[in-house]
């Protein structure tokens, strides 16, 4: 018989269906959903690459939507071990998950919500989003998303997709890299962006997420504007 954590939190050995690059930044791996998973927009699960002493192992945001049929994980291309035997992965490989695990989710407890995004950190609230466009229709969302460059914006494509179709999301990016012609804004995420472009900021329920540095700046900022601490969900990805 296994541990508490092995039976709450199980095992399950997945196949690939498919790796993809999402530009130069990251790479997504999709695989088949084990019949008994559920988990909510927002969690994690443990990926374990390899056995042994060779295995691997990290957290990793689950991107795809729970109305999915399949999961997908979305890695940040930092050539590292763990990052190559995943990003190395062809259809048919087998890994293992543990999960779901995190109290990082979204799934409609408030009305108006403000997503706050750095770089790799925009997975957890990629699947919210993708979650909140299939059932949360009238759920108000704004997502201020900073990247490196336009070909470093995760899901541009699909989430500009879906804006223009559901007129309570709105996605404003800004680059701190950007490359010429970019018409957005540009430098770090900052109190006047947040103010600016986040509507009804007082009223709304921030979540943030990305790498330690950013995470602990906007904390920083939405304190010094006095959003109350009830009203700041985040999430850390420590490890860069
Ligand atoms: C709840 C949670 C959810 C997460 N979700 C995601 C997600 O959806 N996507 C995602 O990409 N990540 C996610 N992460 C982070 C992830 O777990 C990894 O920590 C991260 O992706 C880096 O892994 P890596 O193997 O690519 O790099 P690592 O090998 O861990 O390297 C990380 C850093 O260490 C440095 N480094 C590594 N090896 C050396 C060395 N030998 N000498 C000097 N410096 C070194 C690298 O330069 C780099 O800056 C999540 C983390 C948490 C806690």
């Amino acid at each position: 018989m296994g541990s508490l954590d092995t039976i709450l939190h199980m095992e399950y050995h997945v196949r690939v269906i498919e790796v993809f690059s999402l530009g130069n930044a990251a790479f997504s791996v999709r695989f088949e959903r084990p019949p008994a998973f559920s988990f909510l927009p927002g969690q994690y699960i443990v990926v374990k690459t390899g056995t042994g002493i060779s295995a691997l192992t990290k957290p990793l945001t689950i991107s795809s939507s729970p109305s999915d049929d399949y999961l997908e994980v979305t890695k940040s291309s930092t050539g590292h071990p763990f990052a190559e035997s995943l990003r190395t992965l062809t259809a048919g490989d087998e890994f293992v998950i543990r999960g779901p695990f995190g109290d990082f989710t979204f799934q409609g407890e408030y009305g108006r919500v403000a997503f706050i995004a750095g770089g790799i950190g925009i997975t957890p609230l990629w699947s919210m989003i993708l979650n909140a466009a299939e059932v949360l229709y009238d759920t108000d969302i704004t997502l201020l998303y900073s990247a490196k460059t336009e070909a470093d914006v995760l899901f541009h494509k699909r989430m500009t997709d879906i804006a223009e179709k559901n007129h309570h999301l709105s996605i404003v990016i800004t680059l701190t890299a950007p490359t010429q012609g970019w018409k957005g804004h540009t430098g770090r995420i900052n109190r006047w962006m947040i103010e600016q472009e986040i509507s009804g900021w007082q009223d709304r329920v921030f979540f943030t997420s990305g790498p330690p540095g950013l995470v602990n700046a906007i904390l920083a900022i939405l304190r010094e504007m006095g959003v109350p601490d009830n009203h700041n969900r985040f999430e850390y990805f420590p490890g860069y």
